[in-house]
Parts: C-alpha cells; sequence; structure tokens
C-alpha cells in the first residue's frame, strides 16, 4: 500500500519565499526513504507537509495523501495520528514538567485510557532506553537524552509513518549508534531528513535529493551518493563510507 503520496506540491512562506517548486513522489508502506539536500533546500518544508503542521495549507486542495487519505483540514486528526514527526530541534517538541508527561501527551490526546497510555508510555520509553526516566524533568536531561524523549513520545503514539528531521543533529557517535538501532527496529515507515549521509546509507535503501525545492534525484541510496559530481552539484558530497563505490 502506498504509505506517502505527493503530487506536485507547490509551497510559498507568507512571506512570498518559494520553498516547494512542484514535488512529485510516492514512498510505498515500510519503505526507509532518506531525504537529503543542501541547507534550504526544502526538506523541513517538506516534512512539515506530511501532518499539515503547515496551517497555510490547510485550505488548498491538497496534493499529499497519507494511506490514502488526503491531508487537509477535516482529516487532520486521523493524519496526526498516523504520521508522526520528529521535529530539529527537542526543545520546541517538550514542554511538560516531567518526561512521563511529555511522552503521554499524544496518547492523550487521542483519547487513550490511563491504563494504555501508561503502557504506551513504558514501552516507548524502553524502546529508546529511558526506563525509569518517567519523573525527571525533559528540561534538565543532556541533548541526546531529550531527542530520545521526543522519540518516545512520537512512538507512544504508534504512527505508521515516521517523519524525522535531522535526528542526529546534536547526537554524539554513542547516541548515534543508539539511534540507528532503535530506528531499525521500528516498523513504520520512515522518511529522515538529514546531512547525516551514513546514517542514510545504514537505514534507507532509497534516497531522495532535494535542491531547491525540487527534487533532483529520488533512487537507491548506493547508487545515489557514491556519484561524486552529481552530489557536488547538488551542495553535498559523497560519504566517506561509499569511497570504494563507484556508480558507474
Ligand atoms: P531545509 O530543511 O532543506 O534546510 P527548509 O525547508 O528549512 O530547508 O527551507 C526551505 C526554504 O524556505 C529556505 O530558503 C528557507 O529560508 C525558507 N523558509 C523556511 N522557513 C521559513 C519561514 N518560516 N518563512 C519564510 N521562509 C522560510
Amino acid at each position: 500500500m502506498t504509505a506517502i503520496e505527493i503530487k506536485d506540491l507547490q509551497f510559498k512562506y507568507s512571506d512570498n519565499h518559494v520553498a516547494l517548486r512542484g514535488v512529485t513522489l510516492r514512498i510505498e508502506e515500510g519503505e526507509n526513504v532518506g531525504l537529503i539536500g543542501p541547507n534550504g533546500a526544502g526538506k523541513s518544508t517538506l516534512l512539515m507537509h506530511l501532518n499539515g503542521i503547515l496551517p497555510e495549507t490547510h485550505n488548498k486542495q491538497s496534493a499529499i495523501s497519507i494511506f490514502g487519505l488526503a491531508v487537509n483540514e477535516s482529516n487532520l486528526l486521523t493524519i496526526r495520528r498516523n504520521v508522526g514527526l520528529l521535529f530539529q530541534d527537542p526543545d520546541n517538541q517538550l514542554f511538560c514538567p516531567t518526561v512521563y508527561e511529555d511522552v503521554a501527551f499524544g496518547p492523550v490526546q487521542f483519547g487513550k485510557s490511563k491504563m494504555e497510555v501508561e503502557a504506551l508510555v513504558k514501552e516507548a520509553l524502553t524502546k529508546v532506553g529511558l526506563q525509569g526516566y518517567e519523573n525527571r524533568s525533559p528540561h534538565h536531561l543532556s541533548g541526546g537524552e531529550k531527542q530520545r524523549v521526543c522519540l518516545a513520545g512520537v512512538l507512544a503514539c504508534e504512527p505508521k509513518v515516521l517523519a524525522l528531521d535531522e535526528p542526529t543533529r546534536d547526537l554524539d557517535p554513542r547516541g548515534k549508534r543508539h539511534l540507528k538501532t532503535i530506528l531499525s527496529s521500528i516498523k513504520s515507515t520512515k522518511i529522515i531528513a538529514t546531512h547525516d549521509l551514513e546514517l542514510v546509507v545504514e537505514l534507507c535503501n532509497r534516497t531522495i535529493i532535494l535542491d531547491e525545492g525540487k527534487v533532483v534525484a529520488d533512487g537507491p541510496t548506493i547508487t545515489l551518493l557514491s556519484d561524486e559530481e552529481f552530489m557536488l552539484s547538488h551542495g553535498l558530497e559523497k560519504p566517506h563510507i561509499l569511497k570504494h563505490i563507484h556508480p558507474h
């Protein structure tokens, strides 16, 4: 089944800055897709469209559907249930006095019972390796721990699609390894916007390259990322781990 379908998505911010210039793509259920491109390419803007976070788009005819359901005002609750979005900056996502409340926030919003919420929070915290953190204040945790609390909050909603924006940005090497292990154990369809090309090589069979609001390549990760000339022409670099692989 198709998890994400985007047809000719155009978007400009309220200051008239054009961020997406006709993006078309389709992601099947269970795929792990890397979304790469230089700064300003439109990666975050694209991810924010997946769960209707940008209010400007609500009333337009939707160019996006998630598991066949159009992303628009009337479907917003279901869409938000289906798409878990992990933002770049954990501080934007954590706002409760305790880790428990933060992770429980989504399931509570979706009307789960107290017992269900407890079970979901416990499972999500275990998945990210933060058992026992329930009563800690999220604001007093390290960057990596905050990130994992955010991820637990997203996982507790059991999303079918996981959209991650720069998930390894603030992590040290151990944190990165840990996150890769967590992500590879999660079955949801994933789209990962990142500059961490090793993460893409390890987790994503497929990569979409965005530049100036357009898809400039979409295909097997190893093939695209090992094409040094093409990568350089879009402000990217061939990752070190592929240095012995030649595309042609
Ligand atoms: P990326 O995630 O690939 O770095 P973004 O989606 O953040 O790219 O940004 C795409 C373009 O939209 C950039 O040129 C950026 O400056 C612009 N942009 C992002 N957010 C806003 C905003 N709130 N208002 C106006 N322009 C924005």
